[in-house]
């Protein structure tokens, strides 16, 4: 909804008991609203009903759920009928805050905002109305977030049942606002969980998973565009020894480490994943086999020139090209057949892999 309403604060004197008091609640109050993601959100179906509900069971012809913003009342669900369908409104003062302030816990009635000498300045245009009550929406910490109520043309009031069901439609929008609030945390714990599930908990990386999940997408694209698909497999040299030399937390903080440096090395596009204990895999995407070997002699250069504690650590790499008509299976099996020649002949290497190879391992350069 957009505001319909003008409305102008009482002026307040700087420095009272009641401006600092004024302040203190519209600090908290704004703190609970940002807490539901009210303010500005679309038209919802459940609020409109309440608004609707509430002009039917006062005899209204105009129904509405609205909250204090930040010098702002927003309104999240007008119903109108007769005398106001299709008009803009004009309501020119914070009256209801004001007098919750004096009087909380009560529906509001202003019987005739015509004779109310706050309501003199109007907007031109704004079709203006004479009767308001209001039922405030209380947080559960008692702060006021605003309010549903009905306008009439004419001056009058509502009688005891019309004030209870109004404060009944009342708390009934809180409850939406609260299974809202509910709803929030609920999406924000699923998105982290989400998260977790495609990290891999030693290294922050992505693990094995998100990794299956990004070759399909990759694949996919490469067979859709015809761009090039490349892959490395990498593999940390005599990691055994290490772990056996200096304990598995010496061997953990190394893991991370070389993680790090990988990622350091690659371009933004370039996709590391943890594939399992001490191997990692590098998806290349738009990469051809030349700049793939490029990418794994970097990768490899900087691994082996990297301080870690201890002793350095070498890395041996398999690389492999995607044969779009073999698929991801073969990809995968290349670089693995490039990566186990890459350790029989000596680590610290970069042996392109091919699908079928059954040479002697002398023979494994790309
Ligand atoms: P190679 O050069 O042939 O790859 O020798 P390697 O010693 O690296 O390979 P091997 O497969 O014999 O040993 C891998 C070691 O990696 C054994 C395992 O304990 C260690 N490892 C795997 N995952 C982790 C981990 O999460 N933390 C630690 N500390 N060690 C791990
Ligand atoms: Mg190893
Ligand atoms: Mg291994």
């Amino acid at each position: 909804m957009s505001e319909l309403l003008d409305i102008r604060p009482l002026p307040r004197e700087a420095g009272s008991a009641i401006n600092l008091l004024r302040e203190e609640e519209d600090a908290s109050r704004l703190k609970a609203l940002a807490s539901y993601e009210i303010l500005d959100s679309e038209a919802e179906k459940s609020y409109d009903d309440i608004a609707r509900l509430a002009a039917y069971v006062c005899a209204a012809p105009a129904g509405m759920i609205s909250f204090f913003g930040e010098n702002r009342q927003w309104v999240k669900s007008l119903f109108c009928t007769g005398a106001f369908a299709g008009k803009a409104l004009g309501f020119p003062h914070d009256g209801f805050r004001e007098a919750n302030l004096h009087e909380p816990g009560s529906v509001l009635q202003l019987p005739d905002m015509h004779a109310d000498p706050h309501s003199a300045s109007q907007k031109r245009g704004h079709t203006r109305p004479r009767f308001y009550a209001a039922a405030p929406l209380y947080a559960p910490a008692g702060e006021i977030l605003g309010s549903v109520s009905v306008l009439d043309r004419r001056a009058r009031s509502l009688n005891g049942e019309q004030c209870h069901a109004l404060e009944t439609l009342a708390r009934q929008v809180m409850e939406l606002l609260e299974m809202r609030r509910t709803l929030i945390g609920l999406s924000m714990a699923n998105a982290k969980l989400g998260q977790q599930n495609v990290t891999d908990a030693l290294t922050g990386i992505p693990n094995r998973r998100a990794y299956d999940q990004k070759l399909t997408e990759e694949y996919s694209r490469a067979k859709r565009t015809g761009a090039p698909l490349s892959l490395l497999m990498l593999d940390i040299d005599n990691f055994k020894q290490y772990n056996d030399n200096f304990g598995h937390l010496a061997g953990d903080s190394a893991l991370q480490s070389v993680a790090r440096v990988l990622l350091s090395s690659l371009r933004p596009y370039d996709f590391l994943a943890r594939y399992g204990g001490e191997e990692f895999a590098i998806i290349l995407p738009s990469t051809d086999l030349a700049d793939a070997i490029v990418v794994a002699e970097r990768v490899r250069g900087l691994v082996a020139a990297s301080e870690f504690p201890h002793r350095k650590f070498t890395i041996s790499v398999g690389v492999s090209r995607l044969d779009v008509d073999a698929g991801t299976r073969a990809l995968v099996q290349a670089a693995d057949n490039g990566l186990y020649r890459a350790k029989a002949s000596g680590r610290n290497k970069v042996v392109v892999g091919r699908l079928n190879d059954h040479s002697p391992v002398g023979s494994a350069t790309p």
